[in-house]
């Protein structure tokens, strides 16, 4: 299949990993836009949210609570961290396999661009 993430859980393309169990994988964004800036992907590809079923429901439990754990690991928890799931054109959505963003290290502005 050609999709980048699906790349990087095949070990076909390079990236900087931090955790991997059988469910998920994260990796340090190429781009950081934050002190600590982690893509958590599930292994299974999923293109986006929208396309999420019912059957899904775990590995998206699993994403959120392997953000929770690499926050703590990373020293975050208690600061503040943001989690963010780009859904599609509007949201900026580059990468069509879901991916949440695990940003902290620094104070994060809001509303969003
Ligand atoms: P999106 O805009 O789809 O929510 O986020 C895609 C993210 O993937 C961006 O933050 C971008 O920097 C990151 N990204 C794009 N290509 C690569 C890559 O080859 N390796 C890694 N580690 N991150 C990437
Ligand atoms: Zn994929």
């Amino acid at each position: 299949m050609d999709c980048l993430f699906c790349k990087i859980i095949a070990r076909q393309i390079p990236a900087d990993i931090v955790y991997e169990d059988d469910k998920v994988l994260a990796f340090n964004d190429i781009s950081p836009q934050a002190p600590v800036h982690i893509l958590i992907v599930p292994k299974k590809h999923i293109d986006k949210v929208s396309n999420l079923k019912e059957s899904d429901k775990d590995i998206v439990c699993e994403l959120i609570f392997t953000a929770k754990k690499l926050a703590q690991e990373k020293g975050i928890a208690e600061s503040g961290y943001r989690l963010v799931l780009n859904n599609n054109r509007d949201a900026g959505q580059a990468v069509l396999h879901i991916h949440l963003h695990l940003l902290g290290g620094r104070k994060m502005g809001w509303p969003p661009g």
